[in-house]
């Protein structure tokens, strides 16, 4: 699926790394030559410009070192060698230095050997004459062909790694965007399977109701209430994955109201009391009288304390007691709901926040889609809060939620 991407990928950072490398080995290369050259040729610029013509044979105000390796010769403008330093230099062997060039420092090689040289004209009143200064240059030579050896090694060496640098940084890329694709692609399957399976039963049903044209309505009680529950099911489901599926493309906008947590909890409480009365369980509500103000969005966080207790009623006997509890901790709003019902074992209790995730689907009625928990986790998220759940079978259950408390107005202090 993502070979291409991780081709392309690869390449690119190679790229990248590689012509940094280069750049580097350049750079270096370039500085160094610089740097070994200055002497020669700063000294050769300073013989041309300092040395009077009848002294350009001798040592002048040059660098230490230098006596020896330079050879000067002054030519008519015949380019014939008048004078020189060395007894070797003849009009013949100076042939291969002549340049047009004068003033410039240019770089010749003669027989195999590297020399720097300048050429300068002088004019006097027995004609013009041109003064060459010649350096060989094999030793500066040797080192920066040394160096470029290294370099070029170097970089062999560096294109090698950059590839496999790349590969790895690229795979590294890749690997969130495989990770959300995948459960993208999950959710997908699963969202399908969980939407055919009401359709099939609402098609079964409807076709067996078919097959009996003259029949009467009332006969067919069982079967249209199958097909009204799971109806119900599926629009609860379509609803629920619509939520994730937009909250997935951070399509869902969450107001930011103040609200007070208390007011609210009381409000959802109420019908479930009714609820829990009609089931023989006991809801019982300790909210603390003070005021808890959070910023948020009063409908979701209302669809959360409704998913909460929803789970407690649905997942606890009759009998059983299930408490909603209200404080603040450490500048938090801290609600509690608990209930003594069926428990959630251990290895199950990292995955309950998945999407689809039902421990035990015989006791979650056909109306449950696994849903619930992941919009729960994503509403506290989107709240900046903490949902944490403890649990043992047979024992009960314990969500906590903490939200954080709205900022009192300047003067104001939440009491
Ligand atoms: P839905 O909420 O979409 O109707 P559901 O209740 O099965 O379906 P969730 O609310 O996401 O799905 O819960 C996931 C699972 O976590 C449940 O199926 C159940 O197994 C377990 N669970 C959640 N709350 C409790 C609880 N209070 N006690 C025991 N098990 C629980
Ligand atoms: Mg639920």
């Amino acid at each position: 699926m993502f070979k291409k991407t991780l081709i392309k990928l690869t390449v690119l950072n190679s790229a990248i790394l590689i012509l940094l490398i280069g750049l580097l080995g350049g750079a270096i290369y370039s500085y160094e030559r610089a740097v070994t050259f200055r002497s020669v040729n700063g000294n050769l610029k300073a013989a041309t410009g300092t040395l009077p013509l009848d002294q350009r044979n001798e040592a002048g105000p040059i660098g230490p070192g230098m006596h020896d390796r330079l050879i000067v010769a002054v030519l008519n403008s015949g380019n014939k060698v008048i004078r020189a330093n060395r007894d070797e230099l003849t009009s013949k062997t100076i042939k291969p230095f002549l340049t047009k060039k004068t003033d410039a420092v240019i770089e010749k090689n003669v027989e195999g050997s590297y020399y720097h040289l300048i050429a300068t004209k002088i004019k006097t009143v027995q004609g013009t004459f041109t003064v060459y200064y010649i350096a060989n240059v094999d030793p500066e030579k040797n080192l920066l062909n040394t160096l470029l050896s290294i370099i070029l090694y170097g970089t062999g060496i560096g294109t090698i790694l950059s590839i496999v640098i790349g590969y790895f940084l690229a795979r590294r890329a890749l690997r969130p965007i495989e990770v959300s694709w995948e459960k993208q692609r999950q959710f997908v399957a699963d969202a399908s399977h969980e939407l055919r399976t009401p359709l099939s039963i609402i098609q079964l049903k409807m076709e067996g109701l078919l097959k009996k044209p003259h029949g009467r309505i009332q006969d067919a009680g069982s079967e249209i209430s199958v097909v009204l529950g799971e109806t119900r099911r599926l629009s609860k489901l379509v609803a629920n994955l619509l939520t994730l599926a937009r909250s997935d493309a951070n399509r869902l906008e969450i107001n930011r109201d103040m609200i007070s947590v208390s007011d609210l909890l009381k409000q959802v409480v109420e019908p479930f009391q009714e609820m829990a009365g009609y089931h023989e369980k006991t809801l019982v509500a300790n909210i603390e009288n003070k005021p808890m103000t959070i910023i948020g969005d009063k409908g979701r966080i209302h669809q959360l304390f409704v998913i909460l207790l929803d789970n407690a009623m649905k997942f606890t006997d009759k009998g059983g007691r299930i408490t909603i509890a209200c404080g603040i901790e450490n500048h938090m709003v801290r609600i509690t709901v608990s209930d003594n019902g069926i428990g959630i074992k251990e290895k199950d209790l990292p995955h309950i926040f998945d999407r689809f995730y039902q421990t035990d689907t015989s006791r979650t009625d056909r109306e449950g889609t696994g849903l619930g928990l992941a919009i729960g986790k994503w509403i506290v998220e989107q709240h900046k809060g903490k949902i944490i759940v403890q649990s043992k079978v047979n024992e009960g259950t314990c969500f906590t939620i903490l939200l954080p408390l709205a900022k009192p107005k300047s003067g104001q202090e939440d009491k």
